[in-house]
């Protein structure tokens, strides 16, 4: 099989043949419409020929992002890499990793009469310890789903008698909106808004992999709608202390297969670089006038990850300036007593050291309808990627 050579590859115009080197001047505004070309499969071809030439030994890379772990598991990427090539998957689910009394502090606040609870759809069928918020909703409670938080802005301008609280969970791509629509409601004084915000930071994240004594990654594909915001000069401090490859990579096939390329190219060189190859949406420097906004309404704080534990400056709360936008100061909740699964292990799932169908319970007490833990009902888990894609453990291995 023919390579198509590094040079090639850095170049989108001889990489697909078509003129997308265009996307990546920053300034341009030039559409994305060369979606197909990123789903190639003769271009899969040629990456999985270029990373199986390199290989001359084991590695193990975890991407960080539920949505391309996704990507992997839909597109068998995982199972077309040479053995030696080992991926496992991250904690980048927002939806999986949101602290389970903040699930029952958001269970409690939807429940009361004079609240109109606002959230993504795929927190709706998240377990908190005794429910989800579609039950709070078959109950009686108005719970709507939106598809962006200025929705949320807009039902509260429309229905000033009412308390409208919005569900701000996710990592760096989806905060700017979140601290727009905060911004919003303090600029035009619509106080019946506020935000239960559980917001997580990727690169605290990384560091506690690597901290922990059990890690066996040793690169990482970060995730470039994370990076088309915040840029990656975050991450080289990381691969400066850690000495391990960071590669901001894209969703479709060919993007995580170039990362992945990129990534073994270093690993095999024994190089340690924050490497750009999703350069038609990330610039170093992200998105400026997001980063601004997020300073402006959030600030730095420890966080819970659920499954995982507190990692320490790995969250964003309301700033002092929003904090009446705070709905979990607004709300005061008490009796919050919360349970885990006993038998939910996606904590491991979520810190790369298990695979989905090594659990248990997967497929048989755990499914989708049937959720033991948050990883199983996320568009982003892990467990929801192996069980529709239908990686049951007895048909992988026959
Ligand atoms: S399969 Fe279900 S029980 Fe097992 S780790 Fe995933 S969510 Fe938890």
């Amino acid at each position: 099989m023919p390579g198509i050579g590094l040079g090639d590859l850095d170049d989108p115009q001889a990489r697909f043949g078509s003129p997308l080197a265009s996307l990546a001047s920053p300034g341009r505004r030039t559409p994305v419409k060369y979606l197909s070309e990123f789903r190639d499969p003769d271009v899969a071809r040629r990456l999985l020929g270029e990373i199986e030439a390199s290989v001359t030994q084991r590695h193990v890379i975890m991407e960080v992002c539920g949505g391309q772990t996704h990507s992997i598991i839909r597109n068998g990427i995982d199972l077309l890499l040479p053995d030696a090539v080992e991926l496992v998957h991250g904690p980048g689910c927002p939806v999986c990793v949101t602290p389970l009394d903040t699930i029952d502090r958001a269970l409690a606040i939807a429940s009361r009469p004079d609240v109109i609870f606002c959230s993504f759809g795929d927190m709706l069928r998240v377990p908190g310890s005794d429910k989800d918020l579609f039950t709070v909703k078959s109950e009686g409670g108005d719970v709507r789903v939106v598809y962006s938080p200025l929705d949320a802005f807009t039902i509260a301008r429309n229905n000033p008698d009412k308390q409208v609280v919005f569900f701000g969970i996710g990592f760096e791509t989806t905060a700017p909106a979140n601290a727009m629509a905060v911004y919003q409601a303090k600029k035009h004084g619509v106080e019946n808004f506020s935000m239960l915000v559980s917001h997580v930071l990727v690169p605290p994240a990384i560091e506690a992999i690597l901290s922990s004594p059990a890690n066996r990654v040793q690169a990482f594909l970060a995730a470039g709608h994370v990076c088309s915001v915040m840029g990656y000069e975050e991450y080289e401090p990381l691969v400066d202390r850690w000495n391990v490859p960071i590669v901001i990579t894209g969703f479709e096939p060919a993007d995580v297969l170039d990362g992945i390329r990129h990534t073994v190219a270093q690993l095999e060189d024994g190089r340690s670089e924050v490497e750009n190859a999703y350069p038609r949406a990330v610039r170093r420097e992200g998105n400026p006038a997001a980063r601004q906004m997020l300073e402006d309404v959030f600030e730095v704080v420890d966080r819970n990850w659920r499954g995982i534990g507190t990692i320490p400056q790995s969250g964003w709360e309301l700033s002092e300036k929003y904090a009446d936008f705070d709905a979990a100061v607004r709300f005061t909740v008490t009796d919050i007593n919360t349970q885990e699964s006993e038998i939910c292990r996606a904590g491991e799932v979520l810190q790369g050291t298990l695979k989905p169908n090594e659990c248990e319970a997967f497929g048989t007490q755990c499914t989708p309808r049937t959720p033991l833990g948050a990883t199983m009902v996320s568009s982003e888990g892990a467990c929801a990627a192996y069980f529709t894609y239908g990686r049951f453990k007895e048909l992988v291995d026959s």
